[in-house]
This record gives structure tokens, C-alpha cells and sequence, in this order.
């Protein structure tokens, strides 16, 4: 049992089955149809295996009930066939059932001898279906959770209290525990469920919402709106001048009213004299940089350094460039920290760092190394978090003296029920509004033989001085191929397409310098057209290119769509995203389909979630925490907002869940801290 990670009788009563059967009345043989999924139940009439001309052994045994007739194939897996010609009771099968010619098959299915399960009486009842591996039957863990109701169920206690549990309306534990391995009915099964689910999510809620409230109390840096441009008083008019003043006069533009309020939520955090762990949450080009760069002055003006990271080479050059250009009047220092600066200037920007020439500096994950060094850091900013480990933004925040605020920025958009379970220990704002005057991107999906088409309507935009991007087809397998689609295409768009235009390359296998230089070329419309892999996908900024065109827009997911698109629709002009691709998959078609429908980022993100499953979008660095036993993010988001509106409302009563009713709920959120520091050492 190890094998399944099942070493106590607790983890045994906490393996939940993964379906269920109901065996109460299976349905004859001939009246299975093809195209769904059933359980069968008869004898096998006849085995063979036949060897295919890969030299792979094909096996075929027939099951009958008497009334109709199924065929169970399995490819490659001969030792199957002794199990099944030494069968003399029944079996049972579970898998989809197909047609082929006139029969029906069910390939691979999951197998059940009868006589393996000692107790026949057993069958006709629902039947937990539990998660195995490799040499487990399914009977054996069967019994075990039998077992373990009978004779341990009684060891089990309760740890929410009574009361709690009826202002949740929640069933009891033990009770759960036997309805969610041995249901009466599904109905039952439902509510122990809800149960289960609630309780997971609760703990989850608890320790984060503790650790950040915790955060709230520890010592941190209190930072003076008021301060001044000049400490030194040498300049005796600018004193009055307050951060909201001196931001205006350093924007080129008027902020949204989003834009202030969340302003208004950092500084807010950052006048305490605590830590702030902010996450801000905008859509792609909602001005999230203005934000943090608003956030950065407030540190500067109060004689702390503020250092930004950025998840690639292009956007920390961006960043360095935006924030150049916004500080640089201001005479307040801004330093580009990469991993692929040549050496002489890392070690100035290190020094300048350190010395506290550098008042802002602007990085890669090169930020978090150990020879980096800052003078007085006091606020740290992570953009497109999601890229970056929570060890990473530990590291950045230890840069600090005393603990530096941290904020948070993501991109992506994510659905607020992965947002309650990746950032729970955050603090969040949200840039619900975009900046004025943008017309929204208009997204059109058009077939490969139309391409001539796209191409015709780019010349077009070019004509009136706009500029393009085209997105080269992804290639998974490697970057030099990658690299060659992209001089591919670059090679038929600058001699066979758009000859008379200026053409320009960007792939990851270039230097850095060359990227950069490319990019100030097309930032300067020195080019018209940008071809590019994905690189360009975070950040980029050119408000003067109003279309994108993505080959085999099928290829890329919907959150990579979503913010290549985001590089469009900046400027004043009608801007367009042309989504080139034949999808053969329903649910590349599904994608490319929302992509046309909606330019909201928090519906493609619900339904990016809903496609994908939530582990895939929070990407493995932190899905540590996504690994639910029992509950779903999708299918549960309300009873996780129930968790989290409980969990608050326990910590406000009992902060430390010092009361005795809440013993054992405190005992099981050290267990789970404990397990949660193991995970983050190993
Ligand atoms: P994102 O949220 O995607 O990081 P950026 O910060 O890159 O967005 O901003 C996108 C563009 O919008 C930039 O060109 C920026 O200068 C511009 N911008 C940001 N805020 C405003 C505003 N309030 N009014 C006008 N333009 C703005
Ligand atoms: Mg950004």
C-alpha cells in the first residue's frame, strides 16, 4: 500500500474514491451504446491474442451476460490474458464503449474478477471506484477502506465544532467518511462531499489567511506620503509638494480612476508600519507599470531603493526604458540589472546597487542572486508573478534590511477562485478599467487558404503608417527549430510578401543587444513589420503597431493569446488581431473561438481554467498548493468562497485558534505548515 502513499488507517480513511459504480441494476448487454461510458458485468466466453505487425501482441476476450455480447481489447499487455482465461465467475468492466464493424469493444478497460471479492453479496450496491497503481487491485483497496470504516471510524474525531458545523451546514466527519466511501445513495455521497471539500479549502483559507494577517503585525517600514523631493530643505519651494502631486507632474497621462484607487490601496499599506504583500491584478494594458512606478517613487522620495523583477531579458529592458524615461527628469537613478549584461556593466550596476547610486533597479530573476546587494531597499515589485516561485519573491524580500513591501503584479489573468487559492496570503487589488480612448482589439479567426487575404488588409494598416506584428507558429520540440520557423517565416514576409517594407527578426536565440536593438527599432518605426516567437508574448509596448497576426493560432493556449493580442489596442487606432489557424481539435476551436468573442481577460480566464484544470495555469512552481485530495477548483469555486468567508470569520474571533474548541483545528494547521515547509525545503 505504500506504493499509493497509504502508510496509516487515517490515510487509508482519507483515500477518496475516485468514482462510483452503481451496481444496483446494471444494464443488459444489448443495451449498450456506443459513444459512453458503462460498467458490464458477464463471463468470459473467449480469449486470443494475436501478434501485430509491430510486433506488439494485440488480446481480445469476448463478455457475455447472455442477453449481448462486448469485446474487451488491450494492446501490448499479454499477461492480462492468463488473468482472463483462468477466470471462471464473473468480471466486471468499466471503460467507453465503441463500435467496430457491427460489435461493440471497450479498449483498455479497468477489470474486475469476481472471484477476487470474497464477499458476493457485496455487488449489487454502489461501489467505490479508488485512484490505483501499478500491482494494486482494486479489491485490495477496496477492503482496506471497508476495514478501516469498520473497526477505525470510531478513533476518528470531529474537529469542527458542533455549532460551526451548523452555521455551515456541514455533515459530520465520521459520518462523511463512511458516506463518501460507501454511499446509500448518491445523494449522501453528495453531502459528505460538501463536507470534505469545505474542510480542505477551510485549512488551506486558514493558513493562509493567518500568515497573512501575521505579516500585518510584524515590523516593517512606514513610509511618509508627504515627503518631500528635497529632505535636505535646500530647495525650499518643492517641500509642499506631495507624492500624489509630484505623480502628476511625472505621468505623461491622467490616471484611470482604477488606476488611483489602487494607488490609494498601496499606499495605504505602505504608510503602515508593517509589511505590505500586495497583489495587483489587471488586464493586459491596464497600466499596471504607472501603478508600480507610482508605488517606487513614494520608496524613493523616502530614501529607500525600490527594485522591480521582470520574468524575461525583453520586458526588464522595457521596464528599464518606461522607468528611465519617467525618473530620469526627476534626477532620480534607474539601473538595469540582467543576467546577460556583459560584465563590466554588472558590475557597475551591482555597485551602484549597493551603493545606493542606484535608487530604482530594474531586473531579470538575476535580482535574487546572492552577490546582489542593496543599499537600502524598502519596496520590491515582482511583475507577472506567475512566472516566479514564491521562494523567489522570499529571496527578493530578504534583499531587504528590514522587510521590504512587496507588490505583486500579474497579467495573466487569473479566475478569482485560483487567485483565493495561489495568492490567499496576499492582499488584493484589482485594475478593473482601461486607460480611455483604446477602441477594443477586434480578433478575427481566419483559415490558412485565406492568408493571402490577412496579408492584403496588413498592407493595408501599413500603408496608413501603422505597424504589424506576426507571430511565428510554435514548435514545442526545440529551440533551434523554433528559431528556423521563424527565419522562415521572416524570409517569406521580407521577400515574397511585404518586400517594399522593413522587416525586422526577434527569436530567443538571439543576444541580448540584438533583441534590444531590434525592439528600438521598432519602438522608433524604424521597422513595420515585427516578426517574432512567443518572446514578444509578456509586456511589449509599441502603441503605434494596431495589428498582430498569429500563425497557427491553434498552437498557443488561451492566456498566450490572450496577452499576444494585449500588445495591440494600445495607441489611439482601431487595432486588430488575426488569428491564422485550422484547428483539428474541439478544443483548439473552442479556444480560437473565445478569442473572437470576448476581449474581457477574466472570462478567457474562466474559461482557460475551465479547459485546462487549474494546476496547468498556475504552472508547477506553485501549484504545491492546488493538489486537492478531494476538491475541484472549478466544479467547487463557491463552497471555497465559503471556506475563505469562514476561515475570516473564525480569525477574527480567535486569531491564534487559541480557544479550546478550536484545538484540534489548530493542531491540523500545524501539521499542514509542517508538511508545507518540508515541501518547500525538498
Ligand atoms: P500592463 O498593465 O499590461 O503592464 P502597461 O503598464 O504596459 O500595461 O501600460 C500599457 C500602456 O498604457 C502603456 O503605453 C502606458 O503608457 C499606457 N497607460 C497606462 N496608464 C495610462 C493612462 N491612465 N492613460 C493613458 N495611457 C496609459
Ligand atoms: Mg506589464
Amino acid at each position: 500500500m505504500h506504493k499509493l502513499s497509504l502508510r496509516t488507517v487515517g490515510d487509508v480513511l482519507f483515500h477518496f474514491p475516485r468514482r462510483y459504480e452503481d451496481r444496483r441494476n446494471l444494464p443488459p448487454l444489448k443495451n449498450l451504446r456506443a459513444g459512453e461510458f458503462a460498467t458490464i458485468r458477464g463471463v468470459i466466453d473467449r480469449v486470443e491474442t494475436r501478434p501485430t505487425r509491430g510486433g506488439k501482441v494485440l488480446l481480445k476476450a469476448s463478455v457475455t451476460d447472455g442477453t449481448g455480447y462486448c469485446t474487451l481489447v488491450w494492446f501490448n499487455q499479454p499477461w492480462i490474458a492468463k488473468r482472463l482465461q483462468n477466470a471462471e465467475n464473473e468480471v466486471i468492466a468499466y471503460g467507453m464503449v465503441r463500435a467496430n464493424d457491427m460489435r461493440l469493444e471497450m479498449h483498455s478497460p479497468e477489470l474486475e474478477m469476481l472471484d477476487e471479492e470474497e464477499d458476493a453479496e457485496a455487488f449489487a450496491r454502489i461501489v467505490p471506484v479508488y485512484g490505483l497503481t501499478e500491482g494494486i487491485p482494486q479489491w485490495l483497496v477496496r477492503k482496506a477502506a471497508a476495514s478501516a470504516i469498520e473497526y477505525f471510524l470510531d478513533a476518528v474525531e470531529e474537529p469542527l465544532p458542533k455549532l460551526f458545523r451548523e452555521e455551515q451546514d456541514l455533515t459530520g466527519l465520521r459520518w462523511s467518511l463512511r458516506q463518501i466511501h460507501q454511499p446509500e445513495t448518491m445523494e449522501e455521497q453528495k453531502k459528505a462531499r460538501r463536507r470534505l471539500v469545505f474542510e480542505e479549502f477551510f485549512y488551506l483559507q486558514l493558513v493562509a489567511q493567518m500568515r497573512r494577517l501575521q505579516a500585518k503585525r510584524e515590523v516593517g517600514i512606514k513610509f511618509d506620503p508627504a515627503a518631500t523631493a528635497d529632505p535636505t530643505g535646500l530647495f525650499g519651494d518643492q517641500r509642499q509638494r506631495g507624492i500624489w502631486e509630484e505623480i502628476h507632474s511625472m505621468l505623461p497621462f491622467e490616471l484611470t480612476g482604477a488606476q488611483k484607487r489602487v494607488i490609494g490601496e498601496i499606499m495605504a499599506d505602505m504608510e503602515r508600519p508593517h509589511p505590505m504583500n500586495r497583489l495587483v491584478q489587471g488586464d493586459v494594458g491596464s497600466g499596471k507599470t504607472a501603478v508600480a512606478a507610482c508605488a517606487m517613487l513614494l520608496a524613493v522620495r523616502n530614501g529607500y531603493q525600490a527594485a522591480m523583477m521582470a520574468p524575461t531579458e525583453i520586458l526588464a529592458d522595457q521596464h528599464y526604458i518606461n522607468l528611465h524615461r519617467l525618473f530620469d527628469p526627476l534626477g532620480i537613478s534607474v539601473q538595469l540589472l540582467s543576467g546577460k549584461l556583459p560584465a563590466q556593466k554588472k558590475r557597475k550596476a551591482l555597485q551602484q546597487a549597493e551603493s545606493g547610486e542606484a535608487r530604482i533597479v530594474v531586473g531579470t530573476h538575476a535580482l535574487v542572486q546572492d552577490g546582489v546587494k542593496f543599499q537600502r531597499l524598502g519596496l520590491a515589485v515582482i511583475d507577472e508573478q506567475h512566472r516566479f516561485g514564491v521562494l523567489q519573491r522570499a529571496a527578493l524580500r530578504a534583499k531587504g534590511e528590514v522587510q521590504p513591501d512587496v507588490l505583486v503584479m500579474t497579467a495573466t489573468p487569473i479566475p478569482r477562485t485560483l487567485t483565493m487559492a495561489v495568492y490567499g496570503d496576499l492582499d488584493l487589488s484589482v485594475i478593473d478599467e482601461l486607460p480611455p480612448g483604446r477602441t477594443p482589439v477586434k480578433t478575427h479567426w481566419r483559415r490558412a487558404h485565406e492568408r493571402e487575404k490577412v496579408y492584403d488588409g496588413v498592407e493595408k494598416l501599413l500603408a496608413e503608417g501603422r505597424q504589424a506584428y506576426f507571430v511565428c507558429p510554435m514548435i514545442a520540440e526545440s529551440d533551434k527549430m523554433q528559431t528556423q520557423a521563424a527565419e522562415d517565416l521572416f524570409y517569406r514576409l521580407s521577400n515574397q510578401v511585404f518586400p517594399n517594407r522593413r522587416v525586422g527578426l526577434l527569436h530567443g536565440q538571439m543576444k541580448a543587444t540584438e533583441k534590444e536593438d531590434v525592439m528600438l527599432k521598432f519602438r522608433a518605426h524604424e521597422l513595420d513589420i515585427l516578426v517574432s516567437t512567443v518572446v514578444i508574448e509578456v509586456g511589449v509596448d509599441v502603441p503605434n503597431a494596431s495589428v498582430m497576426v498569429i500563425e497557427d493560432a491553434n498552437r498557443f493556449g488561451l492566456a498566450q493569446l490572450h496577452q499576444l493580442r494585449g500588445r495591440v489596442g494600445r495607441g489611439q487606432h482601431q487595432s486588430y488581431c488575426i488569428l491564422v489557424g485550422e484547428p483539428t481539435k474541439e478544443e483548439s476551436e473552442e479556444r480560437l473561438r473565445i478569442m473572437t468573442e470576448t476581449t474581457d481577460g477574466f472570462r478567457i480566464a474562466e474559461a482557460d481554467l475551465r479547459l485546462r484544470g487549474p494546476g496547468e495555469i498556475a504552472g508547477t512552481k506553485q501549484s504545491g498548493n492546488l493538489d486537492f485530495k478531494i476538491a475541484d477548483l472549478i466544479q467547487d469555486s463557491i463552497l471555497l468562497e465559503q471556506a475563505r468567508g469562514a476561515a475570516l470569520h473564525l480569525l477574527e474571533r480567535d486569531p491564534e485558534l487559541e480557544h479550546p474548541d478550536h484545538s484540534r483545528i489548530a493542531t491540523r494547521i500545524r501539521e499542514i505548515r509542517r508538511e508545507s515547509a518540508l515541501a518547500t525545503i525538498s
